[in-house]
């Protein structure tokens, strides 16, 4: 029997029900009468809880909104997610509006991904975490199909995963010192920066620990002759680089810290998509790219093909995401210097099973798809 045959065979059909929709987490999916030979989507809205409050430079929270999509074909599902922290401006409800208004029974062929996730782009404007769940979902489903996890579909080194780095958010001294603590199998720690004890926080975590530190300021730095006094204060303290300084639009303030600094200046914030990597090139050394900003897989692809033939540097990041988004996110690992995919170990309440870091990597393996499945 082939895999496929096998796989439709086993795979839990989806139920034609009427549910009227409801977005509040917990509740049962919303789906169309499944087709045969058709993609079918269904989606639910779920609530991530994180296990500390996550303080950033401009703003705190305690529960991540967040989006379940399956994409079924033939009996065979992928799972895919939105991840939606409030800042980006989406949420339960936009997900589930956008998601509403894709008619993707219209595809009898999963294959097409240019034609599918054109029509998905097109539907509305922005709407970058909802595309991306849709996108994740397919991704998952054309790998099952084929039997190989995207890793390998992209022709990548899986043993080429850089380590894989532990977010400790701004915090009182104490509460530092306890996430340095939880942070013990993670060789590379990243430091959320932004507010008047920046180099308190860095003492605290150097009195603790050498191994080497990466910096996220998050936008929340202000003065250019500060920042690059922080730079070279941050590098004598073992720092790789710093993500987003300035706010996303104080572009020349950027290039000027760029020209000078000793440490590498990411950008963040300031990129979304595709077109927007040639914007970063002309001001920071290179791009964390994101599957919730980036609408998924298949773009974030080409903008690490981009970034990569500019000779910029590449770090794959996250939202707080469960590990459904994060083992989609770590197939383009071994493409870059940096990972940065904890977002799955900050909730407590992750419904995947899927990559794990050992060793201080993200570790891929054989499963194909994305390779994350949920925990029933
Ligand atoms: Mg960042």
């Amino acid at each position: 029997m082939d895999r496929r045959k096998f796989l439709k065979g086993t795979a839990l059909g989806l139920i034609a029900v009427s549910a009227p929709v409801s977005l509040s987490a917990g509740n049962e999916p919303v789906r169309k009468v499944a087709k045969s030979g058709r993609l079918n989507l269904s989606y639910k809205p779920n609530e991530l809880r994180l296990r500390h409050a996550f303080n950033l430079a401009r703003n705190s929270r305690t529960t991540t909104p967040d989006v379940l999509v399956e994409l079924e074909y033939d009996g065979i599902i992928g799972y895919g997610e939105a991840s939606m922290p409030p800042y980006l401006g989406e949420s339960i409800e936009s997900v589930c509006k956008f998601l509403s208004m894709l008619d993707l029974q219209q595809f009898s062929d999963p294959f097409r991904i240019e034609e599918i996730l054109s029509y998905v782009d097109g539907v509305m404007p922005d709407n970058r975490a909802a595309k991306a769940s849709v996108d994740i979902a397919l991704h998952d489903l054309l790998g099952k199909i084929m039997g190989q996890p995207w890793y390998k579909i992209w022709g990548l080194s899986p043993e080429k995963t850089p380590n894989t780095s532990f977010t400790i958010g701004i915090d009182k001294p104490d509460v530092v010192r306890q996430k340095v603590e939880e942070a013990a199998p993670y060789k590379v720690l990243k430091v959320k920066m932004g507010l008047d004890n920046d180099k308190e926080l860095v003492e605290i975590i150097r009195s603790m620990t050498d191994r080497p530190l990466c910096v996220d300021a998050n936008q929340g730095w202000t003065d250019k002759e500060k920042a690059l006094e922080m730079c070279y204060w941050l590098k004598e303290r073992g720092c790789m680089f710093v993500e987003q300084p300035f706010d996303k639009k104080m572009i020349d303030e950027t290039a000027w810290l760029r020209e000078r600094s000793p440490l590498p200046i990411i950008a963040d914030e300031f990129l979304q998509r595709l077109p927007d990597v040639m914007r970063a090139y002309q001001v920071y050394d290179g791009i964390n790219i994101k599957l919730m900003k980036s609408t998924g897989m298949h773009e974030a692809y080409k903008m690490a093909v981009l970034a990569k033939s500019l000779g910029m540097k590449l770090m794959i990041g996250c939202m707080t995401e469960t590990s459904c988004a994060i083992s989609a996110a770590a197939q383009l690992a071994p493409m870059a210097q940096w990972v940065d995919l904890d977002g799955n170990l900050l909730i407590a309440n992750d419904s995947f099973d899927g990559v794990k870091v050992i060793d201080g990597k993200i570790t891929l393996f054989d499963k194909p798809g994305h390779g994350a499945t949920p925990i029933k």
